[in-house]
């Protein structure tokens, strides 16, 4: 079977010290068909901290994502005519792209950056929040909060700025995985219905983030359900990362999320290039 990891971060990323080397080592010991670097960009902190006027909230609180940017760029430019002339692996140039809704308009400029193959699309925060990492859930409202990250969403959804949505039950990874909340997602079904069906229509896609296989929650982003749920309306177009920060997590779980993804109905997943989907068969 063709392997392919399409969530991955380097020390370009704030939480990750990883070598580009390494990973790349990495990735040519497992063998990868294909292989995405997606630095953190996160855009409601995309300028200087005088920009915003504002102190870091905490210590993991960075600012200034536009010299993230610009280096992430460059390093996977460089990678990818490197790895290209080098052997058969698909160097995917990434970036997973934070709080887009911060500004739609610089999201979608950078989404047609010409250097740029695929983005992912993610939610860490909410507006005036932390990331969902950091929130205290002994004192917050849980249905408040997540009927929120839908909506907002949603939102992203529907601006051309992005190729697949990341991890998009990744509050879940905190408030069930570690603060083990039970959450009846039955409750969020309709906001689901509408994330999927303006994804779909919007010729987008999804990622299954195989990252909780490793992680508490034991399930990855979204679940069983919801990837059905995603089929069952029409939905075709699946990524597949383990959101690696480090060697050792590159490609982790992949194999057994594209097994579910078969499970679920799916007989192909793919890859970016160019922001264009292409697909691999996984029967
Ligand atoms: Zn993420
Ligand atoms: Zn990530």
């Amino acid at each position: 079977m063709q392997l392919l990891d399409c969530h991955t971060h380097t020390e370009l990323s704030p939480d990750s010290s990883a070598k580009f080397i390494d990973m790349y080592q990495q990735a040519k010991n497992l063998n990868l068909y294909a292989w995405s670097v997606t630095n953190h960009i996160e855009l409601c902190r995309y300028y200087s901290q005088e920009f915003y006027a504002t102190q870091p909230r905490n210590e993991e609180d960075f600012f200034n994502y536009a010299l993230r940017w610009e280096n992430s760029m460059q390093e996977n430019q460089f990678a990818k005519e490197l790895i290209s002339s080098e052997n058969n692996m698909q160097f995917i140039n990434g970036i997973e792209l934070g709080e887009p809704n911060a500004d739609f308009g610089l999201a979608k400029s950078l989404y047609q950056d010409k250097r740029l193959d695929f983005v992912i699309a993610s939610l860490h925060e909410l507006p005036d929040k932390l990331d969902f990492y950091f929130l205290d859930y002994a004192q917050e409202n849980i249905s408040d909060l997540l009927e929120n990250y839908f909506n907002i969403l949603l939102e992203i959804t529907k601006h051309d700025c992005y190729d697949v949505l990341g991890h998009i039950t990744y509050p879940l990874r905190y408030i069930a995985g570690k603060f083990h909340i039970k959450i009846n997602m039955q409750v969020y079904q309709d906001y689901i219905a509408e994330i999927f069906k303006s994804v779909i229509n919007n010729q987008k896609g999804i990622e299954l983030n195989t990252s909780g296989y490793r992680q508490s929650y034991g399930k990855p982003f979204p679940d069983e359900n919801l990837l059905k749920f995603y089929k069952a309306l029409g939905g075709k177009i699946l990524t597949l990362g383990s959101d690696a920060h480090s060697p050792e997590d590159l490609g982790k779980g992949v194999q057994t999320g594209i097994a579910l993804a078969n499970a679920c109905g799916f007989d192909k997943v793919c890859y970016y290039l160019r922001h264009e989907a292409h697909f691999i068969n996984i029967n």
